[in-house]
């Protein structure tokens, strides 16, 4: 059965086509539907209307499992997409949950969601909760729109918008599911729908180099985030199996390309590591490295201190002191590029991307 988040405006209209229902009944929905209210509840159109959607399309958002509150106001949400897999048959109890995970976090200049693109994801970083049991599947665009609509409804009030601002760092490779997160984009950029404006909303990729190029031909005016996390590729390929694929001059090549076609500054994300206790990635000398990589084009650096998976009891990548963090960002800015530290928001919750889900997995099992 299809998702109604998946439908832009004029598909829903095609779809109300044969009921000779009135054309501006579309709008209504989509408006509704994009502020989050189930179908049951959109009470401005006629009940048989409401009755007809929900036996024709699966009207679901997704469910939360859990909430946890960080004492920094940042929230995170584990939430489960339910399906049956033998819808055919009456009864049937096989459901498949998929869990994907969302974080709120309040920042001065508004409310910022971290949305998933995909269940798990298949790039296998070694510092990453999310790919740690591989790829379930690709999101749909509305499964990644359901995440934004059903946070904002629930954290907004008669006078402020509980999301104002996206990124896609959740878990997944956004650049792995490139068409229905493209339609994502178109979706939630909607005017008739939440209509979040492109340049409030962030991609983060591992850097897939031919997508980042696609990307860029797209026009959007999406800020783009780089994981590039090594300033050199032998390094970057013992964290990172993607860097086998492309190099990071190749990277940094896309990265010039995304500029020129948006004028979009480019941000690098570096999360800084230690390897059986020595400095793997944020020696001075590798600040020095990073920067020579990136000067003399308008990217920014965003450094962040690696989050420890839990469970990764054999963990041997773990975070600098801050005084090793903070001599790197010196060194990063003395050598001509613009860089600052991110704060690890919600450190006492399950804080980096896919670790409350690996959690509940993990307990399952
Ligand atoms: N797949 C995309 C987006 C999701 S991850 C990507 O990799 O860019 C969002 C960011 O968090 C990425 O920069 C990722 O490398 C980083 N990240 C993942 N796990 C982390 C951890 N344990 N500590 C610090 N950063 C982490
Ligand atoms: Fe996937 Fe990003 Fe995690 Fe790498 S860091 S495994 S690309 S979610």
């Amino acid at each position: 059965m299809k998702y109604i988040y998946d439908l832009t405006l004029d598909e829903l209209k095609d779809v109300l086509k044969p009921l000779n229902a009135p054309q501006f009944r579309a709008g209504q929905i989509f408006t509704a539907l994009h502020q989050g209210i189930p179908v049951p509840d959109i009470t401005n159109i006629p009940k048989d209307l409401r009755v007809w959607l929900n036996e024709n399309f699966n009207c679901n958002l997704p469910e939360i499992v859990t909430v946890q509150t960080s004492k920094d106001g940042t929230k995170k949400y584990l939430l489960a997409y339910k399906q049956n897999l033998n819808s055919e048959r009456e009864n049937s109890e096989n459901l498949q949950t998929d869990l994907i995970e969302c974080v709120l976090l309040n920042q001065n200049y508004g409310n910022t969601l971290c949305v998933s693109s995909q269940v798990g994801c298949r790039m296998g970083c070694r510092f990453c909760a999310s790919g740690k049991n591989g790829l379930v599947r690709n999101l749909t665009a509305g499964e990644i729109l359901a995440e934004v609509l059903l946070i904002n409804r629930l954290n907004s009030t008669s006078t402020t918008r509980g999301v104002t601002n996206i990124v896609l760092m959740g878990s997944g490779e956004p650049l792995d599911n490139y068409d229905n997160v493209m339609q994502f984009l178109r979706l939630v950029t909607a005017p008739t729908g939440i209509n979040i404006s492109a340049r409030n909303i962030s991609l983060s990729t591992s850097g897939l180099v031919p997508q980042i190029k696609k990307f860029a031909d797209e026009n959007t005016q999406v800020n783009l985030c780089i994981s590039l996390h090594a300033p050199n590729d032998e390094l970057r390929q013992q964290i990172m199996p993607i860097a086998k694929r492309y190099t990071i001059r190749e990277l940094v090549d896309a990265a010039k390309y995304y500029f020129e076609k948006t004028h979009r500054r480019v941000i690098f994300e570096y999360s800084l590591m230690m390897k059986d206790g020595k400095t793997f990635n944020c020696a001075v000398g590798q600040a020095r490295e990073l920067a020579n990589l990136v000067r003399g084009f308008p990217a920014h650096i965003n450094l962040i201190n690696l989050n420890p998976l839990h469970f990764d009891a054999n963990a041997v990548l773990t975070p600098p002191s801050r005084e090793i963090a903070m001599t790197f960002m010196d060194a990063v800015i003395k050598n001509g590029v613009s860089c600052t530290m991110r704060k690890n928001k919600g450190d006492d919750i399950d804080g980096a991307c896919g670790q409350l889900r690996l959690r509940h997995l993990n307990q399952l099992n």
